[in-house]
């Protein structure tokens, strides 16, 4: 593949409380504030709670998810007095760290998350972008031990982007499980800080001109979502995520293989192709009548990318 040049990057933000019951990411951002991390070598960096008000509660949110607020059209939506708290919040978040799709947006938004399912350290991106895979090739070569993952939400365009690192030029969520939410976990909060770090390295050998080669990496494109079985009168669960299926996000799940409990004892197996879950039984999905998310496995080759001299 041929060389890519990309410009330096510049402005970069790391924000947490996006959720404010997942507590790694506040945690990470809080101590950089208070250690006053505003320049990291080449990289003016901003620390930022995006959401204080949840934070404050230790709640997801307070009228609405956040995360879920930044596609065009809610930015553009007028705020009113009835507007949710967290649609106001990604009004002032856009003109904070975007505005999105514009040429003063930060270079790189990196948004940290947590999920009580077994999903060890998941990059998530949108789209594939030349840069994001070359960052996570780094991190995994730098922590050989830690489970990293990519997962391409595959969104059909960039303004139905509803993630709050949509509003950067390139955004990606760290995500980092198994957490309960409302709780830190050390080794949890360890692997978040060691990969935000690793990341900010990266940025930097980048920005100093570093050569990075082209690799190829393993990607988990979102295809399809699967809601718990529910009594079709009352929507209230008859089923629980079956004990096989637990934990045993990104391994492969088979025509036939269990998938839920019923409450009466019976068994309900997966029917459909094979395709990699995740996200299962996250706490936070229940009201989205989520019970997993299933993706398709594919080998991403990219190509060697170094900066665009000035
Ligand atoms: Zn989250």
């Amino acid at each position: 593949m041929d060389h890519v040049f990309f410009p330096a990057f510049s402005r970069v933000a790391i924000s947490g409380g996006t959720h404010g019951n997942e507590l790694s990411g506040v945690h990470i951002v809080r101590e950089m504030q208070k250690h006053n991390v505003n320049q990291m070598g080449s990289l003016s960096v901003c620390p930022i709670l995006s959401n204080p008000r949840s934070i404050e509660v230790c709640r997801r949110y307070i009228d609405t998810d956040l995360n879920r607020c930044f596609t065009d059209a809610l930015l553009s939506t007028p705020l009113t007095d009835s507007s949710s708290c967290e649609l106001r919040r990604a009004h002032e978040l856009n003109a904070l760290l975007g505005p999105k799709g514009s040429d003063r947006a930060m270079d790189l938004v990196c948004d940290l998350h947590n999920t009580t399912s077994n999903m060890g350290l998941c990059f998530i991106i949108d789209f594939l972008d030349w840069i994001l895979l070359h960052m996570v090739k780094y991190v995994q070569i730098k922590m050989p031990t830690a489970p990293i993952r990519v997962i391409n939400t595959n969104v059909a365009s960039k303004s139905l982007s509803y993630s709050v690192d949509s509003v950067a030029k390139h955004g990606f969520a760290i995500e980092v499980g198994p957490q309960p939410h409302g709780v830190l976990r050390a080794d949890i909060y360890n692997m978040m800080k060691e990969a935000v770090d690793h990341t900010l390295d990266w940025l930097n050998k980048f920005n100093a001109g570093t050569t990075f080669e082209g690799d190829k990496v393993e990607v988990f494109v979102w295809e399809k979502s699967v809601d718990y079985p529910r009594d079709p009168e009352t929507s209230q669960l008859t089923a629980v995520i079956h004990p096989k299926l637990q934990d045993n996000d990104f391994k492969l799940l088979q025509h036939g293989n269990p998938i839920f409990k019923t409450f009466t004892g019976e068994t309900v197996n997966y029917e459909g192709e094979d395709l990699y879950p995740f996200f299962i039984n996250e706490c936070a999905y229940y009201e989205k009548r989520i019970a997993f998310h299933l993706a398709k496995k594919e080998t991403i080759a990219f190509p060697p990318i170094s900066v665009k001299k000035e």
